[in-house]
């Protein structure tokens, strides 16, 4: 960070994020990025690295209109992010303790906590309405 000049901006890292959802991301009015713990520990450093870069592009680009766009993208690939495009794939690495399987299609749907709503939660595709045979059904991942 320290060589994109976040330092002397008075940015900060926080690798001690707890969340399941996302592997890093960055708080512009806080002024720090923050980092999934978990996925940080367990993680190739390279990886690490990646989604670091991920995040101080983001910082770099304040004013940015969209977070992953054109702008970002180039100042992205300028500190040597190797694919920069929105991280969508953010469980990966995640251990995920509850698994639903979709009784229509059969899709495997993880998730980390039982949902707060856990009735609601359907596979849209699917299941375009909410009807009392879209539920899915958690149960922990042995
Ligand atoms: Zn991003
Ligand atoms: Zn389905």
């Amino acid at each position: 960070m320290d060589e994109h000049g976040l330092i002397a901006k008075a940015w900060r890292l926080n690798p001690d994020m707890k969340s399941s959802r996302v592997l890093g991301r960055c708080k512009h009015s806080e002024r720090v990025i923050e980092l999934n713990r978990y996925w940080t520990m367990n993680a190739p450093v390279a990886d690490v690295e990646q989604v670091i870069l991920h995040e101080i592009a983001h910082a770099l680009t304040p004013d940015a209109e969209t977070s992953h766009g054109r702008e970002w993208k180039a100042v992205a690939r300028s500190i040597g992010v190797l694919r920069p495009k929105a991280s969508t794939d953010t469980s990966v690495g995640i251990p995920q303790r509850l698994r639903a399987v979709c009784p229509s299609c059969g899709n495997v749907f993880f998730r980390q906590r039982m949902p707060r709503n856990e009735t609601l939660f359907r596979h849209v595709t699917c299941f375009p309405v909410h009807t009392p045979e879209s539920v899915l059904l958690w149960e922990k991942v042995s």
